[in-house]
């Protein structure tokens, strides 16, 4: 049972910052929320990357907690699997899930924040907008913010860190505790183009479905939009090779590519060159730090404590699993410090593994999914499914279906991904498996999942 004060100062408005302001708000906290930018239900929502994000069922089971679920899903768009296009051949869909109770949703960036706001002033947590943290006296209790042009400061209780990647709260709690931050820069970049909806105001392509047109080295997603949009996605490498972001540098080049590489989207994203010079790159990398916070004064949530590649789509619905677990220890431990210390120790083996898995899925999505190894592998993977239901579950199903911790669904997902390798090896279909064998392997290596 806690025993100080419920109250805590969160710094950052955004997907973590005003989910956790809602579960703290529910439970009775006293809870100020400090965003840099303006409000956005008033302002409009100021953008930054990524317009639509996919959310899985780590993500969906927090936003439950929250009682928040309801309102983000009406505007969500259900996706059923991967649509793959493929350079040479028919395009098709390969369902993530068994059936429509396995499924990722697609939802807009904004829209979510402004749900999530909603959610966390409903029940009485106190947002200050166009407050940007500048600096932090942890010894005093007092934070800087820059307001209007003004300098305002702010005394506080306990500081949250749900300030993203470039938490500046992360670099006041690295002067007076070095927290170890390495960050490993992917040296692929992106870049965002738009579908339109069809003249009739339909959908262009199948819209419950997250598009991949996957080419090696490089590739583009689609997410579909509740307006009838997709917001296309574009990777490729920096520099070094063609195509990069080096060698298409611009609207000309982009048109080249995407005549060659991606000649179906043409008639699909009329602005192609506009948007092309319009929108930035942007960069991607993994943070990694040591630890997570500074005794019971401050901890960090989210992106701040572990960005990651979004190749997973797993970043927001890592950071919403952040906090249903940072809420969970306040209420339970008697002290911020040791809630903060209970975080942090269960949180960061499961941040690495989704951190490596990212990694992992980047390869897969732009240069697997077409391939017939892997194909025949995904065969195996859900006919022993089926087999040993609650025994061999799929890597995908592991990340985005269940609730299992991260780090023991990659632990798993490299024994499952073992078996499928060696039991399909110079086959191309299921025909030749000795089963007997394979079967033998999975009741060996694999415990039942509780
Ligand atoms: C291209 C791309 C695609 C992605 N796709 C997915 C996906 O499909 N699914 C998924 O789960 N994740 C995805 N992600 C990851 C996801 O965007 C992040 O993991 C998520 O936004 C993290 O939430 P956060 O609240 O920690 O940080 P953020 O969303 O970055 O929010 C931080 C907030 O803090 C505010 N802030 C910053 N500095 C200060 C300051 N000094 N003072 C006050 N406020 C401040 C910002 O204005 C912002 O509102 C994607 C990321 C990218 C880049």
């Amino acid at each position: 049972m806690r025993t100080e004060t419920r109250q805590i100062s969160i710094i950052g408005g955004g997907l973590a910052g005003a989910l956790l302001a809602a579960l703290l708000a529910q439970r009775g906290w006293r809870v100020e929320v400090y965003e840099r930018r303006g409000d956005p239900r008033v302002e409009g929502y100021a953008g930054g990357r990524s317009i639509n994000l996919a959310l899985a069922e780590r993500g969906l089971h927090a936003l439950r907690q929250a009682g928040a679920d309801r309102d983000v899903l009406k505007q969500a768009v259900m996706m059923r699997g991967r649509f793959v296009h493929p350079l040479q051949g028919e395009p098709g869909l390969q369902r993530y899930g068994r059936d429509d109770s396995e499924v990722i949703w697609s939802i807009n960036r904004g829209e979510l924040n402004i749900v999530l706001l909603n959610t966390a002033e409903s029940y009485g947590a106190h947002l200050h907008f166009d407050h940007r943290l500048d600096k932090v006296d942890f010894d005093a209790g007092l934070a800087t913010f820059h307001h209007h042009e003004v300098e305002t400061v702010r005394p506080f209780h306990a500081l949250v860190g749900a300030d993203g990647a470039g938490s500046t709260l992360r670099g006041q709690i690295d002067k007076v505790l070095p927290l170890g931050e390495r960050t490993e820069w992917l040296d692929h970049g992106y870049k965002e183009l738009e579908i339109p909806p069809a003249a009739n105001g339909d959908f262009r392509i199948e819209p419950n479905a997250l598009h991949i047109w996957p080419r090696g080295h490089y590739m583009c997603i689609a997410l579909p939009n509740d307006e009838r949009t997709f917001t296309v996605t574009l990777f490729m490498p920096h520099a070094g090779v063609w195509p990069s972001f080096e060698t298409v540098p611009d609207a000309d080049a982009a048109q080249t590519l995407f005549e060659r590489e991606f000649p179906d989207t043409l008639p699909l994203i009329p602005e192609l060159r506009k948007d092309f010079d319009d929108n930035p790159v942007g960069s991607l990398a993994t943070l990694y730090l040591d630890r997570w916070h500074l005794d019971g004064r401050a901890v960090l949530i989210g992106d701040a404590a572990h960005a990651m590649v979004p190749f997973h789509g797993q970043g927001m619905n890592c950071a919403f699993e952040d906090c249903v677990a940072l809420a969970e220890h306040l209420e339970a431990n008697a002290s911020l410090a040791a809630a903060f210390a209970a975080f942090e120790a269960q949180r960061k083996p499961d941040a690495e593994a989704i951190q490596q898995m990212a990694l992992e899925n980047y390869i897969e999505m732009r240069d697997k999914v077409d391939d017939a190894d892997f194909l025949l592998q995904r065969q195996l993977e859900l006919a022993l499914q089926e087999r040993h239901p609650g025994r061999f579950v799929p890597h995908y199903a592991m990340v985005s279906f269940m609730r299992i911790p991260y780090s023991v669904a990659l632990q798993r997902s490299e024994v499952q991904r073992e078996i499928l390798i060696d039991a399909t090896r110079g086959k191309d279909s299921l025909e030749g498996i000795d089963w007997n064998v394979v079967d033998a392997e999975v009741l060996a290596k694999l415990e039942p999942l509780a």
